[in-house]
């Protein structure tokens, strides 16, 4: 297979997720699932086979990970193919930073380099583009009934996500769809918001005495925290 191949499978693969299985679970925020999902298909590839493909190894060499990604590929048990990726990325690191001599070089340009490094992830570039081509496919059924019907189904959308869909939609919806869309969107944050307040301030009341006893409810309080955390950031 070769580097191009391996670039093909990887877009191929990105683009079979249909955006109305996405829309089909009631659980959480529909496009942290799609995140998820281009996510655990770019790691999975480029921890397997992919990663010894010189034109991937390129690409991974210059951008590097983010410390989330970083995570989830460690996760995957494969440590050699995480070794061999960071031997190669160290070494470029290592070369562009401190050891290659160049004459004439702009004076900024290796604090440019450094503030680089430090800001790609070769996963989130992948994720960033599958993202881009699910949401515009998403933005153009979304003024079908049966896919407002699933969006208005969803538990929620996270705040992260809120604010992407709101910022791409007017991009992709004429005026009254997007008024609707704004509409449907909203109103599943707003009501998860008051939700999990709901949720938060029960927890915090059972600390108070008049809740000390052994049998005092819970409720949905118990995991109120992580829900929120969840919200407030679309990670766990
Ligand atoms: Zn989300
Ligand atoms: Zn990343």
């Amino acid at each position: 297979m070769s580097g191009e191949d391996g670039h093909f499978k990887m877009r191929e693969s990105i683009l079979t997720i249909p955006v109305n299985a996405v829309l089909e679970p009631k659980e959480g925020c529909p496009v942290c699932r799609m995140r998820d999902m281009l996510e655990q298909r770019t790691v999975e590839y480029i921890m397997g086979a992919a990663m010894m493909e010189p034109d991937v190894r390129i690409e991974t060499n210059r951008a590097g990970f983010c410390h989330t990604h970083f995570l989830q590929m460690l996760k995957q048990k494969n440590r050699l193919s995480l070794a061999l990726m960071l031997q190669t990325h160290l070494e470029e690191v290592d070369r562009e930073l401190f050891s290659r001599k160049k004459l004439f070089e702009p004076k900024n340009s290796r604090k440019a380099k450094l503030s680089e490094i430090n800001s790609t992830c070769f996963v989130c570039e992948k994720v960033e583009w599958g993202m881009e081509r699910l949401l515009r496919t998403f933005f153009e059924m979304s003024s079908r009934d049966d896919i407002k019907e699933l969006l208005k189904e969803q538990e929620y959308i996270c705040l992260p996500h809120y604010d992407l869909l709101t910022s791409l939609a007017p991009a992709y919806l004429q005026k009254s769809a997007l008024d609707n869309f704004n509409r449907i969107i909203s109103a599943l944050t707003k009501k998860y918001i008051a939700s999990l307040y709901d949720d938060v301030s029960h927890y915090c009341s059972m600390y108070d005495y008049r809740n000390a006893k052994k049998d005092a409810d819970w409720g949905n309080s118990k995991d109120s925290i992580e829900r929120s955390v969840k919200f407030l950031t679309s990670r766990n």
